[in-house]
């Protein structure tokens, strides 16, 4: 048995049907299942896309079109191969708020057939008010939607877990997933844009479970913005939940994500005015209200010391950021080395140099290795590269 290195994104929203209906309503017009797929392919280079929001009837009929017209074929280890290159793997956001939630937290389901997705959304269909929308509240306990999933042979992980609204640790739990949660129906916990590996380990309830990195993207643009590489001996369903659980020597072999100094959530702000918080009242504003940030939640929780063992996180400025690198810099990069997974993972530097300037070049490089460091450009926003120095 080989293994391979893949790249996966598992959280990459649906805007829109193919015939314009929205899906996620803040999510753009061109993220349709049929775009994705093929952004996915060219420029991104990913293998494995994990779909939320493939529980909508339409999104279902769409992929079902796709499997008639040969553009997917049904993988037998689960999941679907888009155009010989990337693998599809249909997944849910749910947003749960159960009588033992202290308030909203959302979970991924992801599923690896058409029978258990169609099986998922007609179930989910009466405990929700809209089925066509993404990340429905849903009329049913956190662990009643664990066992669903499990049934169906599906694979359960709580999405964004420190993000202040709308997450586990967010606003979910006192102390402890198990408030909520069945801990043995977890497959792997998602970090989300705030956080990463070394913060997220310092909670001694999470180093039972591999942590993954994924872009919640809600344009095309975005996605890969956050990415894992895995260590498979198939890119299929079965294989990337074998990884989750280290079966076989397959893993993830590295996370890929922006830094979480510069997320939006990583400190804690005024609720008002969102300018950093003061120590009783907002300097700006005065409000006495305030967004506890990820950093200090996870200062909260912590009880134990980060483990070993986990895989490098690397803090990767995505291409889009580097000075230099404008919409005819990346085409033609594009053009020479074929994917951006191509450019920021495959092509040697001195390859590079010989396309782009030699200071650009360069900062792939550094780009690629996560020792380029991105300014914070204030507002919750990302800022420029610092001259492309190292920080
Ligand atoms: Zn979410
Ligand atoms: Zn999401």
């Amino acid at each position: 048995m080989s293994l391979q290195r893949f790249f996966a994104d598992l959280h990459i929203h649906i805007g829109r049907t193919r015939t314009g209906k929205a899906v996620k309503i803040t999510g753009s017009r061109t993220l349709t299942l049929s775009n994705i797929l093929q952004a996915a392919k060219q420029p991104k280079g990913l293998d494995i896309v994990g779909v939320i929001d493939c529980h909508s009837p339409e999104v279902i009929l769409e992929l079902k079109t796709l499997v008639d017209t040969g553009d997917l074929v049904p993988l037998t280890a689960g999941g679907f191969r888009y155009q010989d290159k990337v693998t599809l793997i249909p997944g849910v956001e749910v947003e749960v708020n159960d009588a033992h939630c202290l308030g909203p937290i959302h979970v991924l389901g992801y599923f690896p057939t058409l029978e258990a997705l169609v099986a998922f959304s007609r179930w989910y269909a009466a405990k929700v008010s809209n089925l066509h929308l993404s990340t429905q509240r849903i009329r049913a306990s956190a662990s009643e939607l664990q066992e669903k999933v499990k049934a169906l042979s599906g694979m359960f992980i709580p999405a964004h877990v420190f993000t202040p609204f709308k997450s586990l640790y967010g606003k979910g739990v006192h102390r402890s997933l198990t408030e909520v949660l069945d801990p043995d129906l977890i497959d792997a916990v998602e970090l989300g844009l705030s956080s990463d590996t070394s913060m997220a380990d310092r909670i001694g309830e999470l180093h039972r479970y591999t942590f993954t990195t994924n872009s919640d993207a809600h344009s095309l643009a975005k996605i890969a913005r956050e990415y894992q590489a895995l260590q498979l001996k198939a890119p299929d369903f079965d294989s990337v939940l074998q990884a989750f659980h280290g079966c076989g020597d397959q893993k993830v072999l590295a996370n890929y994500g922006l830094n979480p100094l510069l997320g939006k959530y990583y400190t804690t702000t005024c609720a008002k005015c969102r300018m950093p918080a003061g120590e009783e009242r907002c300097l700006h504003c005065g409000s006495t209200q305030k967004v506890k940030g990820v950093s200090e939640r996870i200062t909260e929780l912590a009880d134990a010391v980060p483990l070993a063992t986990r895989p490098p996180y690397i803090h990767q400025v995505p291409l889009e950021f580097l000075p230099g690198l404008g919409p005819k810099t990346m085409a033609g990069l594009l053009d020479h080395f074929g994917t951006e997974m191509d450019i920021l993972h495959r092509v040697p530097a001195a390859a590079l140099a010989e396309v782009v300037k030699p200071e650009l070049a360069d900062m792939i490089v550094k780009a690629r290795e996560g020792t380029l460091q991105l300014e914070s450009g204030g507002g919750g926003k990302y800022g420029r590269v610092k001259n492309g120095q190292m920080g």
